[in-house]
């Protein structure tokens, strides 16, 4: 058996790198596997301004830089390979990593969310094409376009209001005429003389021709009629679920994967901890999940004490 570690962490958001901050200087020697993406959805965000001390705002990549860059000093290692499964049935615990296995104490869930697409007809042709969602890695493709937002919250008039660097129009396209966006954000978007609001629209099916993305049938829930619009670029913004696929069942989740805290920050399997995105069905903030990430670090480590000395 390979060397124990007392923890591991699994995923490299604000979480991941805070529990790997305080780990590090508890002196627990902890391993991250960040995901060949690391740093998580913040490396698709363009300005975070809502992230107490950075008066002037800070690029979503460069704070995860950040982040890692100070784990890394108080000696967290981290290693950007996915993790594709993990045993909780035996101590310590094993996690799997390209077919080599590793073996923790304690682990840290900190594996955050990925965006929920749609799936309207038309779509799956059309993916990575016309269709994202992620404006600030596709946005620059359709420079003097005209493009669909699609969605009600933050990432919806976030992104939209983000896309008027590069497109001509914005259409932004939500279900209701209640948003759930922060007002700031709403009003951001709605003063935007580049973006024009349709409220109670969806997304019918989508419009295409051998060249790609040609707009959508959109469809009114109330009545049921239909219109179409034309676009050539839309993003797919109505949130988020969480990654939980490769913990295969072994640790409670609620109905939409979300892990379930039990003790603290201690999920359901004694000595597996969860903080950020992949537990948080309410804030989803940077800040709040950098805060359970502390919180993670500090009962793994009091867990630990406990447990194994
Ligand atoms: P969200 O708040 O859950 O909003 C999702 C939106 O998509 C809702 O308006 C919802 O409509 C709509 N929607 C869901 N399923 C749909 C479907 N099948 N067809 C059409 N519309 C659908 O998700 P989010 O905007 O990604 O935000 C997630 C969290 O991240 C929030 O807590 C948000 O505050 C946070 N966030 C924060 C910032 C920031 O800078 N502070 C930026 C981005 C995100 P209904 O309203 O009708 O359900």
């Amino acid at each position: 058996m390979s060397e124990v570690r007392d923890v591991v962490i699994i995923g490299s958001g604000p979480a991941g790198y805070t529990a790997g901050l305080y780990t590090a200087r508890a002196m627990l020697n902890p391993l991250m596997f960040a995901g060949y993406m690391s740093g998580g959805q913040l490396m698709l965000t363009s300005d975070i301004e809502n992230f107490p001390g950075y008066p002037q705002g800070i690029g979503g990549p460069e704070m995860m830089m950040q982040l890692r860059e100070q784990a890394e000093r108080f000696g967290l290692e981290v290693q950007d390979r996915n993790v594709e499964s993990v045993d909780l049935s035996q101590r310590p615990f094993k996690v799997v990593v390209e077919s080599e296995e590793y073996f923790a104490n304690a682990l840290i869930i900190s594996t955050g969310a990925e965006s929920i697409w749609l799936n309207a007809p038309g779509e799956a042709e059309q993916k990575g094409r016309g269709i994202s969602t992620c404006a600030t890695c596709d946005g620059a493709f359709f420079r003097d376009e005209e493009v669909l937002v699609i969605g009600g919250g933050d990432s919806a008039c976030e992104e939209a209001t983000f896309l008027t660097r590069f497109a001509s129009k914005v259409t932004l396209i939500h279900r209701r005429d209640v948003f759930r966006a922060s007002t700031i954000m709403y009003e951001r978007a709605a003063n935007n003389e580049k973006i024009e609001i349709k409220t109670f629209r969806q997304i019918k099916h989508w419009l295409s021709d051998e060249n790609g993305l040609t707009g959508a049938v959109l469809e009114d829930p109330r009545d049921g009629s239909t219109e179409e619009i034309a676009a050539t670029g839309a993003f797919i913004a109505i949130g988020h679920k969480p990654i939980t696929g490769f913990l295969d069942a072994q640790i409670e989740t609620d109905e939409n994967g979300y892990i379930i805290h039990k003790r603290h920050t201690m999920t359901s399997v004694d000595g597996v901890f969860a903080a950020g995105d992949v537990v948080d069905t309410r804030y989803k903030q940077a800040i709040t999940a950098a805060g359970m990430g502390c919180q993670a670090a500090m009962d793994a480590e009091k867990w630990l004490e406990e447990n194994h000395h």
